[in-house]
């Protein structure tokens, strides 16, 4: 069986977005959006309601999105979970990275919550990671998931202006020198845990039996 022909893609978030197509594509697939992509690849825009993620895990969150955009757009759909787990603080925010400043919470003011409770920490303590889990989902109930991992550490000044989210304080060990923010998005999706997550999903759909 192999790819579907058509999968829906079930984020609205931009940064994401963008990630997600260039990491997939090799991809066989046609994409459904829930909204038109100016000059992206061939894609039909569909709908689905907005979903609340009120998971308690990546995996959780995860299927919910999958799920109702697989009802909403007719096929099935992927979506991804993520979020930073700072070992200072808990693991936290973890699968609420999105919303750790409140609910409506922009990047910007939860990247600025982060570095504030992290500014005391002393350095070599200041060690996280980035957590991804991609899952896909059929309308009829199949499921199939992965999980992908970037370890790292951050620092208290932000630097560089690619990716989004905390990326600009949060330094991959893979590249120890540069922040997330400052890699080409080549590189980032090269080591991060994005990539892990869909590159493993496509494993999997690429071999369904
Ligand atoms: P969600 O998966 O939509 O719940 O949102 C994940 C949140 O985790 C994002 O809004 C970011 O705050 C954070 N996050 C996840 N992946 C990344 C990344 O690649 N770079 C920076 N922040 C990320």
């Amino acid at each position: 069986m192999g790819f579907p022909s058509e999968l829906a893609l079930a984020t609205r978030n931009e940064g994401k977005i963008r990630e997600i197509l260039q990491i997939c594509a090799d991809w066989p697939v046609r994409w459904a959006m829930a909204r038109e992509i100016e000059g992206g690849p061939e894609h039909r825009a569909a709908t689905w309601p907005e979903v609340q993620e009120t998971g308690q895990s990546y995996l959780e969150n995860a299927l919910l999105k999958a799920r109702a955009a697989a009802r909403g757009a007719g096929v099935p759909a992927v979506a991804d979970d993520s979020g930073i787990e700072v070992d200072a603080l808990g693991g936290e925010p973890g699968p609420r990275s999105a919303r750790f400043a409140g609910p409506q919470a922009t990047d910007a003011q939860n990247l600025r919550l982060l570095i504030e409770r992290i500014s005391d920490v002393p350095d070599s303590l200041r060690t996280a990671r980035y957590r991804c889990v991609a899952a896909c989902a059929w309308p009829g109930g199949r499921e199939v998931w992965a999980e992908g991992l970037c370890e790292g550490r951050l620092i208290l000044e932000p630097r560089g202006s690619g990716g989004f989210g905390y990326d600009p304080i949060f330094v991959p060990q893979r590249e120890p020198h540069r922040t997330m923010a400052e890699l080409p998005p080549e590189e980032k999706n090269a080591i991060s845990h994005r990539g892990g997550a869909l590159r493993s999903l496509g494993e999997r759909l690429r071999a369904d039996p």
